[in-house]
């Protein structure tokens, strides 16, 4: 049984907000239901319950002949189960042990090893998303257990090419210090968690661990240090570059918001609002990409000038949603660059929100936060998307890429 937890200050917390949510995860979802649940349900001993929680269950069959369960929906997207009271009819009457395990652990997401287990919570719910927006210390480290700061001391001794969960971790970690530096201007953050990502590449974890130790040692020395000067000042300089970086995450949110996913009719309304505001249509991408981006100064900067945290904990919650830095060292920079189009694609759907002039900004900003975490929960195909077409643009070099966070 892992005996070191550890976790964002918001999901050390975490409760759930109930009857109070005002965008619940019991709708527009594929509720996957585990086998021990579906065996539960069959053998249920209440016969009026066995009945109803077998009228629950949606059967597919998978390409490869296997099935697949899902909680049935209503036609309003609500799950079967949900009760008019806004809370769930299975863990009111029959208690939380009968509900799916999923519903049971969202919005946790865990890595465990041996006595450790590594918590983060998902972007998709509420709770998180307003926690992640709104608290500036809600992505602190909290430890519960033993453990001291020294994360990779307590690692057991390994020769796998692939970062345990603790390295994962502590990886993460060092990258979240550097966007968390209060002193430094956002870019300077960008341009160190890039040279991060990038490092980790070289570092070799079968010729030892060591190697990685002393990198992420380094790289949390260095943001304890006085700001690089000129970094800032070159990446904003590039600004105006950023412009047409943005045409390739525009074109995969237009068409991301076409794909056959659950909550897709949610998230289409959602985006399509957004880009008519903006005036974004599949014809005119080149010509909406600089309005948005005087859309992104004009209503943005402000945000970050008075809530600049919001803005560093977003980036760091959506590095925690993509699982940087990965399996692998080699993919940690592949993974910064999805966090990146996430983050990108949040700024542009916020931008749009505030541009229409909503009376609550910060709830605005974490609206868009967790409908973005529950379309990626649900597709990472409009990620997919933004990369091939920044890949074909040139867009991929660390260097170009910050540009579309700065
Ligand atoms: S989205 Fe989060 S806060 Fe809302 S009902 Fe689901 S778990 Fe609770």
């Amino acid at each position: 049984m892992p005996t070191t937890i550890v976790q964002p200050r918001h999901m050390a917390r975490f409760a759930c907000l109930g009857p109070d949510c005002p965008d619940t995860c019991c709708r527009d979802w594929a509720v996957d239901v585990d086998p021990a649940t579906v065996r539960l349900w069959r053998n249920h001993p209440d016969a009026g319950w066995r009945e109803r929680l077998a009228a629950g269950l949606r059967r597919l069959r998978k390409p490869d002949g296997s099935e697949r369960n899902l909680v049935a929906m209503r036609p309003d997207g609500h799950c079967l189960f949900y009760t008019e009271d806004g809370l769930c009819g299975i863990q009111k009457e029959l208690g939380a042990e009968a509900m799916p395990w999923i519903c049971r652990v969202f919005p946790r997401g865990e890595q465990a090893e041996h006595d450790f287990l590594a918590r983060t919570g998902s972007l998709a719910c509420t709770a998180v998303a307003r926690a992640v927006v709104g608290e500036d210390r809600s992505l602190d480290e909290s430890l519960d257990g033993p453990i001291g700061p020294t994360l990779l001391a307590l690692q057991p001794a390994t020769t796998k090419p692939a970062f345990t969960a603790r390295e994962a971790w502590a990886v993460r970690r060092t990258a979240l210090a550097i966007l968390g530096q209060p002193t430094w201007s956002w870019e300077a953050r960008l341009v160190l968690t890039a040279l991060l990502a990038g490092e980790l590449a070289t570092v070799d974890l079968v010729r030892g661990r060591q190697g990685l130790s002393s990198l992420l040692d380094r790289y949390a020395g260095a943001s304890r240090e006085p700001e690089p000067a000129g970094v800032a000042a070159e990446l904003a300089a590039g600004r105006a570059q950023g412009t047409a970086l943005l045409v390739p995450v525009l074109k995969a949110i237009l068409e991301g918001a076409r794909e056959p996913v659950p909550g897709k009719i949610v998230w289409a309304a959602f985006v399509s609002a957004a880009l008519d505001r903006l005036g974004v249509t599949a014809e005119n991408l080149d010509e909406a990409a600089r309005r948005v981006a005087a859309v992104l100064r004009d209503r943005l900067d402000p945000l970050y000038a008075d809530r600049p945290r919001s803005f560093s904990n977003l980036l760091g919650a959506l590095l925690h949603q993509v699982r940087f830095p990965g399996e692998r060292p080699k993919d940690a920079l592949g993974r910064l660059g999805q966090a990146i189009v996430a983050f990108a694609t949040w700024r542009i759907l916020t931008a749009a929100r505030l541009d229409a002039g909503v009376a609550d900004p910060l709830e605005a900003a974490a609206e868009v936060a967790w409908k973005l975490g529950r379309h990626l929960a649900h597709s990472q195909k409009v990620l997919d998307r933004a990369i091939e077409g920044l890949s074909r643009a040139g867009g991929l070099e660390p260097a170009r890429l910050l540009l579309l966070a700065a």
